[in-house]
């Protein structure tokens, strides 16, 4: 039997959202974040279907090459740069342009000697992850002058900006501009929220990941208030359709059961797909249109629903996990967890489909 379980990739929407970005950040060009598969979506159709990005991002180079065997000949950034020559010999044959976070990677890059190499020179305004001190940074660019780059741009990156009554953005923001050198190279803070928050942090480039796939960056509401849309559905189908008596249990462990007599159906996704299993009560999925609450445990292939309120429900029924009608910022809420790892899990048992 081919399973039906499917994440329909709606590419116009991706592109809507681009625009969306775009009319946030008129003059900014934008580095369009495709890391982690594009989160989850596919590197190489999501990279081909944002023609109008000015440079891509990525988190690995095995992510940076495909892009290059995928034709795509725009900017791709490393964003965590190299750490080994072999690495390096990479960078230079496929024209990667490299984040420098660390004095060892600039070490590394005066001993091998690349020229004209575009680096970004990564800044720790306060997040303590990746990123040189606000008083290395002459020295840094000095240093990386000496290589003969392309050119060097000066980013940061936010640690509290999906929370919008943080204080501690502007302070970074604040910190980063107090630097003398953001006012002779090009420079980069924005990630979606704020890109869509913070306009002051826009500079010349943004980098935009969430947003692009229709999801919210933000702790509380929903993308569709950003006037964004979602990019990826997940659906799949009722494979049963059961009678259960009253009191009778539903699934592993026996949670969930049932108060009356009613119709359980059993659809054709679990956690091997990537659907969350840890979620709680009432978490729904749409079934023609109407949303039914998922009962019991959510299994490896499978997961059980009430259809008490879609009684006329039908083995083949689609039905959808999140997406178009089922905001994925309330599955996410539900599964306590963040849409970025939602949308990243799935796994590659999900069939791909890509609509233009
Ligand atoms: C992932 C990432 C982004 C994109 O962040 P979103 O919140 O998905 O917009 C931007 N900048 C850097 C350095 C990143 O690692």
């Amino acid at each position: 039997m081919t399973r039906k379980t499917t994440a329909i990739i709606d590419l116009s929407a991706l592109r809507h959202n681009l625009s969306v970005v775009r009319n946030h950040a008129p003059t900014s060009r934008i580095l369009a974040v495709i890391k982690a598969n594009g989160y989850g979506h596919g590197i190489e159709p999501i990279g081909l279907a944002l023609k109008e990005a000015d440079a891509f991002a990525v988190a690995t180079m095995s992510e940076a090459l495909r892009l290059r065997e995928a034709g795509i000949n725009k900017p791709v950034v490393l964003l965590q740069g190299v750490n080994n020559e072999s690495d390096l010999a990479q960078v230079e044959k496929y024209h990667l342009d490299l984040v420098v976070h660390h004095q060892q990677q600039i070490d590394l890059l005066q001993s091998y000697a690349p020229s004209k190499l575009s680096f970004w020179l990564k800044v720790n305004t306060g997040m303590n992850r990746l990123g040189i001190s606000t008083s290395m940074v002459d020295e840094s660019i000095e240093q990386l002058s000496q290589l003969n780059p392309k050119e060097i741009i000066l980013m940061t990156h936010f640690a509290n900006a999906d929370n919008r009554e943080d204080s501690f953005t502007q302070k970074q923001i604040d910190r980063f501009e107090k630097l003398e050198q953001t006012k002779q190279l090009e420079t980069s803070m924005a990630n979606s929220a704020g890109i869509l928050h913070w306009p002051s942090a826009h500079h010349d480039w943004v980098r935009a990941g969430i947003m692009l796939y229709g999801a919210t960056p933000f702790n509380s509401g929903t993308a569709e208030e950003l006037g964004l849309r979602p990019v990826m559905t997940l659906v799949s189908e009722l494979i049963a359709v059961n009678r259960c008596e009253a009191g009778e249990p539903i699934g592993y462990g026996g949670l969930w059961r049932c108060p009356e007599t009613m119709l359980v159906g059993v659809v054709a996704i679990g956690y091997g797909d990537g659907y969350p299993r840890h979620i709680s009560e009432n978490t729904p999925v749409l079934i023609n249109g109407i949303r039914c609450p998922i009962i019991g445990r959510v299994s490896m292939d499978m997961l059980c629903v009430d259809l008490r309120s879609v009684p006329q429900a039908q083995i083949t029924d689609e039905v959808l996990l999140w997406g178009k009608g089922l905001p994925i910022e309330e599955i996410a809420l539900k599964a306590a967890t963040l849409t970025y790892e939602l949308l990243c899990q799935v796994t590659g048992r999900v069939k791909f489909s890509y609509l233009d």
